[in-house]
């Protein structure tokens, strides 16, 4: 550690994770949401938390420390607040935002702990107001709340936070960096709403927003920031004219009235490619890039960067979790330190840290090898002090070899590689990609076989996952429940819910899914390669973290890992069992990914273990398999130049796991959260026999998509939503078919509701399915 470094070249870091080591954060905010905790204990969690992150980062030796990093919910809900951008039916009365009007607007007032006036008669009640979308995060798996614009949006400093952290840090002797979201990257983020005129451009608004944007730096320069962040990481993206020109005319004018403070601009996630003259351009202090994804960048940026400013390298990868190659990283330093001088130059992570998992330190079942080739938040800290440290050659030889040696290990580890998934992958042969048959043919051998009614009826794979199914899995986890008891519990789970299924008439029943605790985890778990962290959790949105798998190495599947329970479900019942597997693009898109081969490799390496698992499921009877596949789109890289080629490996390997079986075996997919209308040529390709897609709560518009295309394939629309308790009645469900059937074949129509039934009651999902039944049938009588 370097506390009283005399280097040049500074350290810093974009953000660090708000939510604390052991998910203070979470337990807090939640608490504070059940009435459990007066706001004055939240608000001192959150105090601590953040001093607690600020001092890390300066123990570790950074020089930069960023504040306004932290946040209760989202840091870019905290802009909304901070310019007044409270969507009107909040009923926001102006003046300051504070915490609660941010948890409202994220929330919806049902989920909060805000009331409003009801204008109609005059008296204080409850109102619902639905909360404001979210979506993800550039290509990462956070989300942020989206921000609403309308033609006659206004603009002004409304929230005292930034300003407030800014004087914690000072008083607690941080060198603080006020962090903002720049204003482009803010208005290109955001949604139009309201019907006045739908159509203006957000970017409109660019003129009034940087006259608050100008208040907040010139008062943070007032209260004494030396530097100020601004992240604009819509750089790394495709950009129109109009947002090339907004850039150009937002910093214009923020770096005349800066005052004394300096502006960092960030960009990450990427490149900037043929961005790169425009990002130069911009009249500020200092330009952060992300060389890690953006390697692409790094001749281009060392060959034209201007002498007038600081080039901050974003070396350490800030949303992965793999310890930084040493040799690699300074090689790149070095260079730039010949270019630029020790004294324009920056090092930190490629993004802010809050991607990443807290630390390692407190990850006791990893053992020694594993964990000495991963860097958590903490340790990505040592990391770039420590490359800042042999760039200066103060650093030691230790330092230096001990990473060599972690990074040689994980290079030639036996664990990671593995010969006979190597090989089996470079002999996929182009057959392997190809059902026997086409569609239409296969259709008949499947019709032949199932058996099935018009509108045959089926749902996406869970059942309820009451408190005793979580009960006994998690106590199986510990050993305390027996093998042969967790066993018992499961098939008497399995039984009720195929006796339920059977009594109501699913045509094409399921298991339940009641011993996985995640979609992903469950086949991580049962695949080599994978490992998890106790502790590893990173926010996902508001109080949501996830604990992503790890695939360190090779993956292959050693034993079957579904087909014992879908087997003992399908002894239960004549009707067909449809087997429930994740698919591979969603397991990759949902772990944390090697970074020393190619995603498509993993890729296909997981579609091969799902693919014996697939034929095992065949051979075990099972006459129909569901694929799942939620997360297709949200791998779409960030350009739009790289979606063939994404688009070409994702779809090859839904059919490599998918296309080892039979003609008269029918393949389902399924897919949710999805447009669909640019990637619709890409699905249809998939080839599935059927696809259930989520619909119901666009009011069947997603389905547009399919029949502009004319899908060739069997389809199932969800008919209702589970994300409310409410049950649907029968009509209603009626009507969304009916919409359906107007513009698709009737023959392909299949009745479900949307996914994810495992997150409702029995008391809740019982008399909705008996409803969708019920539908079912009444469509089959009308023609
Ligand atoms: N089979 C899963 C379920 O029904 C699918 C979940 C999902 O699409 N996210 O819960
Ligand atoms: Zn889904």
């Amino acid at each position: 550690m370097s506390q009283c470094n005399k280097s040049p070249i500074k350290t810093h870091s974009l953000g660090y994770p708000r939510i604390g080591a052991k998910r203070e954060l979470k337990k807090a905010t939640e608490a504070y949401w059940k009435g459990d905790l007066p706001l004055s204990e939240l608000l001192v969690t959150g105090k601590t938390l953040r001093e607690t992150n600020w001092k890390k980062q300066q123990a570790a030796g950074l020089d930069l420390i960023p504040v306004n990093d932290f946040s209760f919910y989202d840091q870019v809900l905290d802009m909304s607040c901070l310019l007044g951008n409270v969507p009107p039916r909040f009923q926001w009365q102006g003046g300051q935002t504070d915490i609660n009007t941010a948890f409202t607007i994220a929330r919806g007032t049902e989920g909060g702990t805000s009331w409003v006036e009801d204008e109609k008669d005059c008296q204080t009640s409850k109102v619902s107001t639905f909360a404001s979308e979210m979506t993800k995060w550039f290509d990462t798996n956070y989300h942020y709340i989206v921000p609403e614009f309308r033609g006659d949006t206004t603009f002004s400093l409304s929230s005292t936070k930034v300003f407030d952290e800014l004087a914690e840090a000072k008083e607690l002797g941080i060198n603080a960096k006020p962090v903002l979201v720049g204003p482009v990257t803010y208005l290109s983020l955001g949604k139009v709403q309201g019907s006045n005129n739908p159509d203006f451009d957000p970017l409109t608004l660019l003129d009034n927003l940087v006259s608050v944007y100008v208040e907040i730096l010139d008062k943070l320069a007032a209260e004494g920031a030396e530097w100020i962040q601004l992240d604009e990481p819509i750089i790394s993206t495709d950009l129109s004219n109009l947002q090339r020109e907004a850039l150009k005319v937002a910093y214009d004018r923020l770096s005349k009235v800066q005052g004394s403070a300096k502006l960092l601009v960030t960009t990450y996630f990427g490149g900037v490619r043929d961005n790169l003259d425009d990002y130069l351009a911009l009249p500020v202090d200092a330009l952060h890039f992300d060389f890690v994804r953006g390697s692409e960048d790094i001749d281009s940026v060392l060959d034209t960067f201007p002498t007038n400013k600081i080039l901050s390298v974003g070396i350490v990868e800030g949303r992965n979790v793999w310890k930084n190659d040493y040799d690699a990283s300074l090689e790149f330093l070095k260079k730039a330190k010949v270019v630029v001088g020790a004294d324009r130059l920056w090092v930190a992570p490629s993004c802010s840290l809050l991607h990443s998992p807290v630390t390692l330190q407190n990850e006791q079942k990893l053992d020694d090898e594993l964990k000495s080739w991963l860097a958590f938040a903490d340790e990505k800290l040592t990391e770039v002090t420590e490359l800042r440290q042999l760039l200066d050659e103060v650093g030691s030889e230790e330092m230096l070899e001990t990473n060599r040696a972690a990074v040689a290990s994980r290079k030639s580890s036996k664990r990671i590689h593995n010969d006979a998934v190597k090989k089996r992958l470079a002999g996929v042969k182009p057959s392997d990609f190809d059902r026997a048959s086409a569609f239409v043919e296969r259709q008949t051998k499947q019709r032949a076989k199932l058996r099935l009614p018009e509108f045959p009826t089926t749902t996406i794979g869970s059942f309820p996952q009451t408190k005793e199914v979580r009960l006994a899995r998690a106590q199986w986890k510990k050993g305390k429940l027996s093998d042969a008891d967790y066993d018992q519990f499961m098939k008497e789970e399995i039984a009720k819910c195929v006796a339920f299924q059977d009594e109501i008439g699913i045509d094409m029943p399921v298991h339940g899914e009641f011993e996985r605790n995640d979609m992903v985890e469950y086949f991580g778990e049962n695949l080599e390669g994978f490992t998890f962290t106790s502790t590893g959790w990173v926010q996902s949105f508001g109080t949501r973290y996830v604990k992503p798998p790890i695939i360190f190495g090779d993956v292959s599947r050693s034993k079957p890992m579904t087909v014992y329970w879908s087997e003992y479900a399908q002894s239960l019942t004549d009707r067909p069992m449809k087997g429930m597997l994740t698919g591979p693009v969603t397991i990759l898109q949902w772990s944390f990914v090697r970074d020393d081969q190619p995603r498509s490799v993993t890729t296909h390496q997981i579609a091969l273990a799902i693919r014996d698992e697939v034929v095992d499921l065949e051979a075990a009877g099972i006459a129909a398999i569901q694929i799942d596949e939620p997360a297709f789109r949200e791998g779409l890289p960030l350009r739009r130049s790289e979606w063939d080629n994404y688009l070409n490996w994702a779809v090859k390997a839904f059919h490599l796991s998918a296309c080892g079986v039979e003609d008269e075996t029918q393949i389902h997919t399924h897919m949710c959260y999805s447009e669909f209308n640019d990637i619709i040529d890409s699905i249809a390709a998939m080839d599935a026999d059927v696809i259930t897609i989520e619909t119901s709560r666009s009011n069947m518009e997603l389905l547009d998509a399919f029949v502009d295309f004319k899908y060739p394939n069997e389809i199932g629309p969800g008919v209702y939503d589970i994300h409310s308790p409410r049950v649907p009645p029968t009509d209603e469900m009626s009507n969304l078919m009916s919409k359906a059937e107007a513009v698709l074949p009737r023959e392909h129509l299949w009745v479900n509701p949307d996914c994810g039934l495992k997150t409702r009651q029995w008391s809740e999902v019982k008399p909705s399915l008996i409803n969708m039944v019920e539908t079912a049938s009444k469509l089959r009588a009308t023609n």
